[in-house]
């Protein structure tokens, strides 16, 4: 029956089946009370008072007629106070549901700032606000999503823009169609790959499809090797690895994938420390967590951009950085690799020209 599959009425029906049962049981006990079963010192007691058989009889009636009435009466109370309790408790229980599926109908259909009013009672109160959450996680992503395809179309068409120029400068005579015209030519287009390499790189590591090779290595022998390769380009500032004494640090992870985000923190540490800076490379094992910091003393990160760091596309000062060539796509990459090797990376800076930290952890082989 359709009427029966509504909670409400469920909700209703059982505490109605109670009070029921409850009064017929009461009403049973009096009728065998008042019947075959009248205890014997209420019987003595009513002879004793009465003055003849017949007025005994006539006086166990009365008892059982007020026992009868007053249980009807209790039962026909429990009975109202019962549904009335019962049709407020399924109106407490449905309104936050109903108010739920709405709300979850609307996200839906795209409104993403949709949120319920929380209840008061416990339970009713951590499902709406789990509710909350989630359609606030939902509409950050939604606004990650737009915000990465403005990012990623302006990024692209800033090369396109300048590639454009140059074709009609050629055109037009303005510019020579020497090598050097082409170089610069050859350059944009260079950026767009790259750009378009990294969202490739990005887009297969977010959904996992990147072969991670897993093998026990000693993280600090690795660390001096990625920092040896480097070195060339780190002629301007001073580089250097500070290790946990000779000590092996074997780590269980993808010896490759390591060094790839090991060359994308250095990369940046010296694209970010002007000339003299320090970039200081330390190795150490923390509990059960092996850590490589990268810390170098160049033009920091403001505390408002350390949460978005991490985020696709996302550069502290994107005029800075296309200059240098950055798609702000690296550090995305990076901790999504970490993540996949059960480690993770942190960045701490304590403001603009403090210098920054990265923090790149790896689980201990055995740990
Ligand atoms: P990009 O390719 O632009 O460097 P990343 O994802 O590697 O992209 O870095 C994102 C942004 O984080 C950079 O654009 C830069 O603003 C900031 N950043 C990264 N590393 C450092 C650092 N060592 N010092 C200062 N800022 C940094």
């Amino acid at each position: 029956m359709k009427f029966w599959r509504q909670l409400r009425w469920r909700i209703v029906g059982a505490n109605m089946a109670v009070i029921v049962v409850g009064v017929v049981l009461v009403m049973l006990m009096a009728y065998l009370l008042t019947q075959g079963y009248v205890p014997l010192d209420v019987q003595v007691a009513v002879q004793e008072a009465a003055e003849s058989p017949e007025a005994s009889v006539t006086l166990l009636d009365t008892f059982q007629q007020s026992i009868f009435t007053a249980v009807a009466v209790a039962g026909l109370g429990a009975l109202i106070v019962g549904l009335a309790g019962s049709i407020w408790l399924a109106r407490q229980i449905l309104r936050p549901l109903r108010e739920i599926a709405t709300s979850s109908q609307r996200i839906a259909w795209g409104h993403y700032d949709e949120r319920v009013a929380v209840p008061a009672s416990d339970e009713l109160s951590v499902m709406a606000t789990n509710f909350n959450q989630m359609a606030e996680a939902l509409e950050q992503v939604e606004q990650r999503r737009v915000a990465l395809i403005g990012n990623v179309s302006h990024e692209l068409r800033t090369p396109l823009t300048g590639l454009e120029g140059y074709l009609e400068g050629v055109m037009d005579g303005l510019f020579p169609s020497n090598e050097e015209t082409y170089a610069t030519m050859y350059s944009e287009v260079r950026r767009m790959k790259r750009l378009v390499d990294d969202l490739q790189a990005l887009s297969r590591v977010e959904a996992g499809q990147i072969t991670l090779r897993l093998e026990e290595f000693d993280l600090a022998e690795l660390v001096r090797r990625v920092v040896l390769q480097v070195q060339p380009q780190a002629e301007a500032q001073c580089l250097q690895v500070v290790a946990n004494g000779d000590d092996l640090l074997v780590v269980r992870a993808a010896p490759d994938r390591t060094a790839q985000v090991l060359l994308n923190l250095l990369s940046n540490a010296m694209r970010y420390t002007p000339e003299g800076g320090c970039i200081q490379v330390r190795v150490t094992a923390v509990s059960r967590m092996a850590q490589v910091d990268v810390q170098d003393d160049g033009i920091g990160i403001p505390p408002e951009s350390l949460p978005y760091l991490f985020e696709r596309v996302y550069r502290v000062d994107s005029s800075r950085a296309r200059k240098s060539g950055g798609s702000g796509i690296g550090l995305t990459i990076a901790r999504h690799l970490a993540w996949a090797m059960g480690g993770d990376i942190k960045a701490a800076s304590a403001g603009v020209g403090m210098g920054s930290t990265f923090t790149f952890t790896l689980p201990l082989a055995g740990g």
